[in-house]
């Protein structure tokens, strides 16, 4: 493709962009075709010869966009957000073109230094304190996985690095029964296996019980085993419930154990004040890490890592074969030692744009409206009998369920999951399930770029109108 086509075609798909962001609301949240249909329209080996970019752009909208779950719909109440934003679309467009990789400082002096001022910015709108050295990773299953690997490594003395897991003594791992199953896939991929890792159970609040998490490492102490690890949540997955960082971190000191902070969606809430209360105790952490592709306006992937030893993070992860060394060795970052991957991409100009686009003010108000509207969300539920909470509402996560006095206890979960796929064949808003105390909820949550709190109207006015038609 020569220069002028390229401009040509850039400038029909940057409006084509702009009417998307405009009008996905027109679009069903969750794409409704069937498994297959896609597939049967794409054909079965690549072209010999090269196509019209006209023709595959046509192809792309009447074939492709049918099966698109369109995450920036701002009736998109599923999972946890990954929202996304006009700045944060720019920037994504630039580090395209130059097809950056930033492996190392020399590959791009630009995103690495970039990257450490950035997160040094999120540093301190998270308030997480002094002493916290921070890198983008692609998502927060690895910046667990580097967090358990960082923990293998310093109670092993380094020994699995060189030896394999044979020079280890049996390690073993703790988190709560609510937290995310990244946990159990990094204790999987870091070969110590799912019998390393200890589900501990949690309190009426849905948080971990510091007390049987204590009990249960004294235990393993007692039976000739090696706590290397403990993976604290914030905003659990299901219920969006807090780990009590404080008490933890404690028990973590008393018995040199690794501790790190699984902050995935809740981490962002902490650039207000007002929600600070769940990092006391952030002084006692070793790895804490948060997505704001998540709920910071930020296109996914852009998972926020931080740990205080950013040495011990290298000691783990560093390598230096001949070919990545550079004549600036040793006197600055090179990121490729700190992340799984070798290469990087530029992810930092997004979140440098985000930022300086919204100001830390004005994402903090998206974030409050955001709140308040889950808030009243939960208001609605509440006052209405046939409908109750199922979990104490946290910050954008609502879990509740339709539950009208005639239904017999029996039907409930049966009658929600009916309600639940209802709901999303219909098209006009995306919620997804969730089992609270074992039985079925329906889980709701606030946080799209594009939401506004008629959209939260619409949306209950939605669920009551189905649930009717039940
Ligand atoms: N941790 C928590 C608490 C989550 O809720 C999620 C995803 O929702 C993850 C980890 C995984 O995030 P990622 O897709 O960035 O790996």
């Amino acid at each position: 493709m020569n220069p002028e086509d390229f401009r040509r075609h850039a400038h029909a798909f940057v409006d084509w962009m702009a009417d998307y962001m405009d009008n996905v609301q027109d679009y069903p949240v969750r794409s409704q075709i069937k498994p297959g249909e896609i597939a049967s329209k794409l054909t079965a080996s690549a072209p010999e010869v090269g196509e019209e970019m006209a023709l595959i752009f046509e192809d792309f909208k009447r074939d492709i966009l049918p099966g698109m779950t369109h995450w920036q719909h701002p009736n998109f109440h599923a999972y946890f957000p990954g929202n996304s934003s006009p700045p944060s679309v720019l920037a994504e467009m630039l580090t395209a073109s130059m097809g950056a990789q930033c492996m190392v400082w020399e590959t791009s002096p630009a995103a690495t230094e970039m990257e450490t001022r950035v997160m040094d910015w999120l540093r301190k709108m998270l308030a997480l304190g002094e002493g916290f050295q921070g890198v983008i990773q692609d998502s927060a299953s690895s910046a667990t996985l580097v967090a358990i690997l960082m923990a293998r490594e310093k109670v092993s003395g380094w020994a699995a690095n060189l030896g394999g897991l044979k020079e280890c003594p049996p390690l073993t791992f703790y988190t709560s029964i609510e937290a995310h199953s990244s946990v159990l896939k990094a204790v999987k991929v870091a070969g110590l296996g799912e019998s390393s890792l200890r589900l501990i159970g949690a309190d009426d609040q849905f948080a971990i019980r510091a007390d049987l998490l204590e009990e249960t490492i004294e235990h393993d102490i007692a039976d000739g085993y090696c706590p290397a690890g403990v993976i604290a949540t914030l905003g659990t997955t299901g219920v969006g419930a807090n780990d009590p960082v404080r008490a933890i971190g404690e028990i973590c000191k008393a018995h040199d154990i690794f501790f790190h902070v699984d902050a995935a969606w809740a981490g962002s809430a902490l650039i207000l004040p007002e929600h600070r209360d769940m990092i006391d105790g952030i002084e006692l952490v070793d790895s804490f890490s948060f997505n704001p592709h998540k709920w910071l306006m930020t296109n996914f992937d852009c998972a926020a890592h931080f740990v205080r030893s950013a040495d011990d993070l290298v000691r783990t992860l560093g390598i230096l074969p001949e070919y990545l060394k550079t004549v600036n060795q040793g006197q600055v970052i090179d990121y490729r030692d700190w992340s799984v991957p070798l290469g990087r991409r530029f992810r930092a100009l997004k979140l440098w744009f985000v930022i300086r686009s919204y100001g830390v003010e004005g994402l903090q108000a998206i974030l409050r409206d955001h709140i308040a509207w889950a808030d009243e969300l939960a208001g609605w539920i509440e006052a209405d009998p046939e409908f109750e909470m199922m979990a104490p509402k946290r910050l954008g996560l609502v879990n509740f369920r339709y539950r009208p006095q005639e239904l017999a206890e029996a039907e409930v979960d049966q009658v929600n999951e009916t309600l639940l796929n209802r709901i999303n064949d219909d098209g006009r808003i995306y919620l997804t399930r969730n089992k609270v105390g074992g039985r079925f909820a329906i889980r709701f949550s606030v946080g799209q770029t594009r939401t506004t709190e008629a959209h939260i109207e619409s949306a209950w006015a939605v669920i009551k109108e189905i649930a009717q038609g039940l």
